[in-house]
């Protein structure tokens, strides 16, 4: 399907935004669209899903989700930044891993199977576009993926 990202992006932080528990700001630095990209909407729906319950499950009370879209080099570029517990430099690389969990004590406590950003890898890759993630420990984590934009509007329906 040809979606408006920046409206399909507002709707899924909405959800979220109604039904959180915590004591998180959300901050949004969203362009006012459209920007029309081509994407299986249940599929991305899962993957964005993932990265911003990732971001509320090690956020603190009081902390702050921002969530962003920029338009570079004819890709959007997405991201999702907690203020949470981070992690540590040695391992941003492996949460894209089925299976792995940062912290395994504290990630069990979290709750979780480790499947959320693999899969949400092989997502955005299927979509064509890439996922990576930068963290400071103690200080919070990013996550941004990419996906190509589709220039030409092709009528959108929604
Ligand atoms: P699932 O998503 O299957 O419920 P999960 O959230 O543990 O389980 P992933 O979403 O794949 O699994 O994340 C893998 C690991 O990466 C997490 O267990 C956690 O250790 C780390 N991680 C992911 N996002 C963050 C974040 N925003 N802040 C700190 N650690 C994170
Ligand atoms: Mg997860």
């Amino acid at each position: 399907d040809i979606v408006d990202f920046v409206k399909f992006f507002h709707r899924i932080i909405d959800r979220f935004e109604l039904m959180k528990s915590k004591e998180v700001q959300f901050i949004r630095l969203i362009p006012p669209g459209p920007l029309y990209t081509e994407i299986d909407m249940d599929k991305m729906t899962q993957v964005i899903d993932n990265i911003i319950s990732n971001a509320l499950k090690y956020s603190p009370d009081g902390g702050n989700v921002r969530f962003s879209i920029i338009v570079e080099d004819e890709r959007l570029k997405v991201a999702v930044s907690d203020d949470g517990m981070g992690i540590p430099e040695a391992n941003v690389k492996r949460i894209f891993e089925r299976f792995y969990r940062a912290d395994k004590a504290r990630s069990r406590a979290m709750g979780g199977t480790g499947l959320g950003l693999a899969i949400a890898k092989e997502m955005i890759n299927a979509h064509g576009g890439s996922i990576w993630a930068e963290s400071e420990e103690g200080k919070g984590t990013t996550v941004f993926f990419t996906l190509p934009f589709e220039v030409e509007e092709a009528g959108e329906w929604d």
